[in-house]
């Protein structure tokens, strides 16, 4: 402290006199799984290049790392002066986080309890962090380093009317650049084979001009025609228009788009960052898969042009850094993508929509466990940004804000196109009603007359399973003996379509079919159960006639699901067969039969949301029929019709059973009426994980604030999984601040480095 007092005297009273006794500090966020950010002094030579947002090389224990300066101050750390180790380098020029997007990653990694250093690490992208890794080898840098591929650009120049001296192609040339706008030089060779020499000659006539500008290579970059912006509905006006004020007014406001399926909530999206745009604000639209949503982003391309980023998996680390600089730089103003688009590097951010708001996988489950519809709203509350949480079946979590004030409701109660209306929604009673004459139960006789009509009206279904594989099970006809895998606690699945296996659907875990029980060596095993693949097959047989294609994550990965849902609109696939990847927003007008063959199953779940999940995993499915001029008709198949899930889903009454639920929810005292956050242990060894836990969940009970509980420890669900033995509790609390201080002194205790300790704040996944 003495030493401080006597820096601040000396810079009043002389400021003129060694500036080098004012020595400063900078906090670093260091891309490592521990504490929260490092000190380091500032070289007198680095001065100014150490700021907030920089990035810089330091050391760290024996290894040269980088990370991002936080903050520069005077005062000393806590530390003593002779621990500190000086920053070495500074890398970039100008801070390579915004101030904005930096402040909330620091929010985000405050909330969730979580590093700073690895909350950075995400918003970086892969590129940025090895040519830093690089950097740090070699010990220099190149301020002006470029990894994306680099394309001459020609552009013919403003105002220049003398062509008297062109003819023939040149001429040609430059009219297409006069009327269609900058071209690429490889794109003009592809239709002028001499355009290279063409346009150098325009350039020494000072008519054009090229330049070297970063390539944008992206498979959703195709040329898309522009489209013409519908006639808005009078529910859609309204939103837009609310949007609009808000967006004018540099108003902080979060809205629930709450609107049925196929209303047009992406045309309200689409008006609204195009308002934004005009504003000269960026935007980001978060989608919930954006493998899956191609669709969306063709229909964001057709209205806004190349001006938007799509980030998504299919991208190459180039790609992805390429995009990630132009949004940097400003050159791009919007970024599209699945949850990772929170932290884009958007310039004055304007508006931030989230698609499918109730959607699990906005949360992030490994790593930085974060949410990113919730922090969206904090994103866009802090940058003075408009949000929009959009859904038809909107979170309870939303919900629960919307009652609160905390979100102002937009409603869209009716598809949009006039003609189409929600379909017909009825129940297949599975006790009652048995199978079609493909003998598999979960094609029932209803469904598959269902399924005939349909094929002889020349219209499509959808059936939904959420079960992929042959069989979910594999049984000793004698024994009883479950086949489960060795390293997890689940049962192993029988695939067959690609060669005859045994896999875990947790780990990685494989092996071929055995011939007999391990346990009574009786040769009876026996398939239990039925998943995507033996529904394909069944339907193949019973239907001979029809053309049944598969979606799930074994015939589909990233881009081949796109193929398969283009055969769909294509009109070449009769029936489509699926996991939870045909329920998802597609628009598919020619589909006027869903079957949801077993709706039980996500009921099943131990997890105080299966029944929220279900019934939005219904409606949702359902949603997909007779989205164009003819009448949907949808099937669930289920053992209890009476399941609240089920019974509004019918009705297609979303407040009905919001309302049930919130009822049910307040009774148990679970979300949104109070907090959760789980801690979880897992170890190799049973033992070890179980007394840790528990000497935690100690430490916690001890630290809890009242008002906070701590509910357990207990086994996990997923008793073990690759492994590990798994073992959690949850703090329970009304407030934040009291369960978040429980937590802090759950991230302070120190655990054995043979355990895994994670804690999830605001847990989505239950297993
Ligand atoms: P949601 O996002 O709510 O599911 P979409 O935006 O996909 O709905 O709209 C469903 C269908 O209605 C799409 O085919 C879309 O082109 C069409 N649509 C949306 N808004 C309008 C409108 N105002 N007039 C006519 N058709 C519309
Ligand atoms: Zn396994």
């Amino acid at each position: 402290m003495d030493g401080r007092t006597d820096t601040d005297a000396t810079a009043s009273s002389c400021p003129l006199t060694e500036p080098e006794t004012i020595r400063s500090f900078a906090r670093v966020a260091i891309p490592v799984p521990l504490g929260q950010a490092f000190s380091y002094t500032v070289p007198p030579e680095l001065g100014a290049g150490v700021r907030r947002g920089a990035r810089v090389l330091c050391e760290f224990g024996r290894r040269r790392v980088l990370g991002v300066v936080l903050d520069v101050s005077t005062d000393a750390p806590d530390i003593p002066a002779e621990k500190l180790k000086p920053v070495r380098a500074v890398v970039d020029p100008e801070p390579v986080l915004p101030d904005e997007l930096l402040s909330f990653l620091q929010e985000l990694a405050r909330y969730y309890i979580a590093p700073i250093g690895a909350v950075i690490e995400l918003a970086l992208p892969a590129v940025e962090r090895t040519a830093a890794e690089a950097l740090a080898r070699q010990e220099s840098f190149d301020a002006g380093h470029s990894t994306g591929r680099m394309l001459q650009n020609v552009s013919a120049m403003p105002g220049v009317l003398a062509t008297e001296k062109l003819k023939g192609n040149a001429l040609a040339v430059l009219d297409d650049l006069r009327t269609n706008g900058p071209r690429s030089l490889t794109d003009l060779a592809k239709q002028w084979s001499t355009a290279r020499a063409i346009v150098k000659k325009l350039e020494a006539l000072e008519l054009v001009k090229l330049e070297r500008v970063e390539a944008r290579p992206d498979p959703f970059f195709a040329q898309v025609a522009r489209d013409t912006p519908p006639e808005l509905t009078e529910p859609q006006a309204r939103a837009v228009n609310r949007l609009t004020v808000a967006l004018e007014s540099r108003a902080k406001c979060a809205f629930l788009l709450d609107g049925v399926t196929a209303s047009g909530k992406t045309e309200v999206y689409l008006r609204a960052v195009q308002r934004a745009l005009e504003l000269e604000r960026g935007a980001i639209v978060l989608v919930p898969e954006i493998a899956l949503t191609p669709q969306l982003v063709t229909r964001f391309r057709a209205r806004l042009g190349d001006r938007i980023a799509v980030l998504h998996s299919g991208l190459t680390d180039a790609q992805r850094h390429a995009m990630w600089r132009a949004l940097r730089r400003g050159e791009l103003r919007v970024a599209v993508g699945a949850r990772s688009a929170l932290l884009a590097p958007v310039h004055d951010l304007g508006l931030i929509c989230v698609d499918e708001e109730h959607d699990g996988s906005f949360k992030q489950e490994e790593g930085v466990r974060y949410h990113a519809r919730d922090m969206a709203l904090l994103r866009a509350h802090r940058a003075g940004a408009v949000c929009v949480l959009g859904s038809a079946t909107p979170s309870l979590s939303s919900i629960a804000l919307a009652r609160s004030g905390r979100l102002d409701v937009l409603k869209l109660p009716a598809r949009a196109r006039a003609a189409a209306v929600l379909p017909k929604v009825e129940i297949v009673d599975l006790r009652q009603v048995g199978p079609g004459p493909g003998g598999d139960r979960l094609l029932s006789l209803t469904l598959f007359r269902a399924l005939e009509a349909t094929l002889a009206r020349g219209e499509q279904a959808i059936l939904f399973l959420n079960r992929r594989g042959f069989s979910p099970s594999l049984i000793c006809g004698s024994c009883g003996e479950l086949l489960k895998c060795p390293n997890c606690s689940v049962s192993l699945t029988l695939h067959r379509s690609a060669g005859e296996s045994l896999q875990c659907h947790y780990c990685d875990y494989s092996v071929a079919v055995p011939k007999t029980c391990a346990k009574c060596h009786a040769a009876r095993l026996t398939e239990e159960g039925s998943g995507t693949e033996r529904i394909e097959a069944t339907l193949k047989q019973a239907l001979p006639t029809a053309r049944v294609a598969r979606l799930d994550r074994d015939v589909a990965a990233g881009a081949k699901s796109e193929a398969v849902l283009d055969r769909v609109r294509a009109g070449e696939v009769d029936i489509l067969v699926g996991t939870q990847m045909v329920t998802k927003g597609h628009d598919l007008p020619n589909v006027t039969l869903v079957g949801v063959l077993n709706a039980d199953s996500a009921l099943s779940m131990p997890d105080f949301r299966a029944s929220e999940r279900t019934f939005q995993l219904l409606v949702q499915v359902a949603g997909r029929a007779g989205r164009g001029d003819t009448p949907g008709r949808v099937l669930i198949q289920t053992r209890q019709p009476e399941h609240p899930a089920i019974a509004y889903a019918v009705l297609h009454d979303v407040p009905g059973f919001i309302e049930r639920e919130l009822r049910d929810r307040e009774e148990v005292r679970f979300p949104p009426f109070t907090r959760l956050a789980l801690v979880r242990f897992d170890a190799l060894d049973e033992g070890q994980a179980l007394a840790e836990c528990e000497r935690v969940a100690a430490i916690a009970r001890g630290a809890a604030p009242s008002g906070v509980e701590v509910l357990g420890p207990t086994a996990a669900p997923l008793a073990r999984l690759r492994n590990r033995y798994r073992f959690r509790f949850v703090l329970r609390a009304v407030e934040r601040k009291p369960l978040r201080d429980a937590l802090l002194a759950v991230a302070r205790a120190s655990v054995s480095r043979l355990v895994r300790v994670a804690i999830d704040v605001d847990p989505v996944n239950m297993l």
